[in-house]
């Protein structure tokens, strides 16, 4: 399978140096240059797969032949042992909704799921002969994902930008108590967008990003998506008949993951994507104006996002494949702070899509009402995409993703039920372990000086 650039067609990369460099050489992001539907008649063996064998199928449609079949499974037997579930994730029917729980591995967010088998991409793919310095932002949990994922690779170092006293106190004691000498933490005075800007001038910077062999393993990293198709199918399986998936979103990675689902063939009416009060996404896909506006602090913080790497990949669709399009669009954005679809590029995505904004009012009430009705308390990101589904009235039953465990949200949690929510096993002495992160200005120069100092 060939990749190329949403900004450039004619560009051709195997899996492996894609999965290598995350963002194209042109600022674009990779795509396969096909993606094959299964019949139906497939879709039924599929089916009757458990969740690793499933996994081989869908991710090695995108991997193959740098990564073979029998390789790609004892990777994903191996990156989801640690996992409490045997299956990966669980779908539990609570009233008429259908949650599927995503966040039972290591860190407790759906995060784990992808990071998990990264990690060990990189000796699958026997790039790590050479030292690799991988630069991730994080907007709370993707970072501990990467430092459970990667905290025990010799040739590896892992620097975790995250926002400043803009994530959870839990999301980042996990983060920041982790002890391995090839782990650096590091607090950016701003917000998630601009660490994720930093991140990104560095990946554009030629110089810099092969001085330092840099790599990364944010959700614009094509293996994420690919990791991230199989509980679609997965959950699809246990209702079998057409269904909307309702997303907590931010940077756009997991909800796109089921758009891909959607075109390999997966029975999906409407993806429907969740946003806080950073509603960027919502307010592109019921306007057409992809304009970003600042970061607010909300309930959920994994979600306080406002570029949303992710949609260049959908516009890319959108815009029937027009890379000399696309690559417009993003110039618009970068100088004038915006870009706009007309009425038929509009009416693409709304058939695939629809988008709710939930406030944070709104937030603490469903998780309350969710407590006292059913005794289950949600997390507020998850408490997004239940309370978009309630909004949705088309007749398909939707599967509410549950993309990370109360207990990363305890403030938060305490605020809607009055209750405190007890550690998960492995976190019981959360609290008595030191935290080691420097903070860092927003400055591109400052933080590439910090990691020039430390490898
Ligand atoms: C990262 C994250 C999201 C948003 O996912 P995207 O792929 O960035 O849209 C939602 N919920 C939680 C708990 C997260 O960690």
């Amino acid at each position: 399978m060939n990749y190329i650039s949403t900004r450039n067609k004619s560009l051709n990369f195997d899996f492996s140096s894609i999965f290598l460099r995350g963002l194209a050489p042109d600022g674009g992001l990779f795509l396969p240059d096909e993606i094959k539907k299964f019949s139906e008649i497939e879709l039924i063996e599929l089916s009757k797969l458990n969740y690793i064998d499933l996994g081989v199928e869908i991710i090695s449609k995108f991997c193959v032949p740098v990564l073979k079949k029998d390789k790609i499974k004892s990777l994903l037997h191996k990156a989801y042992s640690n996992f409490s579930l045997e299956n990966v994730v669980e779908m539990k029917k609570i009233d008429n909704i259908n949650l599927l729980e995503l966040y039972h591995g290591p860190t407790l967010a759906f995060k784990d799921i992808a990071m998990q088998v990264i990690g060990l991409m990189y000796e699958a793919l026997d790039l790590n002969k050479k030292k690799i310095n991988i630069i991730v932002a994080t907007s709370g949990d993707t970072g501990s994902a990467a430092i459970a994922a990667l905290k025990e690779k010799k040739n590896i170092n892992l620097f975790v930008l995250h926002p400043h006293e803009k994530i959870s106190n839990i999301q980042r004691k996990i983060m920041t108590t982790c002890d391995f000498s090839n782990i650096y933490n590091i607090a950016i005075k701003g917000n998630f967008d601009d660490c994720q800007k930093i991140v990104k001038q560095m990946f554009n910077d030629e110089q810099f990003r092969e001085k330092i062999n840099m790599s990364g393993v944010n959700s614009i990293n094509w293996a994420r998506i690919i990791c991230q198709i199989v509980y679609y199918f997965y959950a699809y399986f246990q209702i079998s008949s057409k269904v909307n998936f309702s997303v907590p979103t931010g940077n756009f990675g997991d909800v796109y993951a089921g758009y891909i689902a959607k075109k390999m063939g997966l029975p999906i009416d409407k993806l429907i994507v969740a946003t806080n009060e950073n509603d960027i996404l919502c307010r592109v896909i019921n306007s057409g104006e992809y304009r970003p506006t600042e970061v607010k602090p909300s309930l959920s913080p994994s979600m306080d996002i406002q570029v949303a790497s992710n949609f260049e990949r959908l516009l890319f669709d959108v815009l029937k494949g027009d890379d000399q399009k696309v690559s417009k669009s993003m110039k618009n954005l970068n100088d004038n702070g915006f870009f706009k679809l007309d009425k038929d590029e509009l009416k693409k995505i709304r058939e695939n899509f629809s988008a709710e904004r939930i406030s944070n009012a709104d937030t603490l009430r469903i998780i309350k009402d969710f407590f006292m009705n059913y005794g289950f308390i949600l997390d507020p990101h998850t408490a997004t995409a239940v309370g978009a589904s309630y909004k949705v009235k088309n007749k398909s039953k939707t599967i509410v993703l549950g993309t990370a465990h109360p207990y990363k949200f305890l403030e938060t949690i305490k605020l809607a039920i009055g209750k405190n929510v007890d550690p998960p096993r492995q976190f019981l002495d959360l609290s008595k372990k030191i935290e080691k992160f420097e903070i860092i200005d927003n400055k591109l120069e400052d933080v590439k000086r910090y990691i020039m100092g430390k490898i």
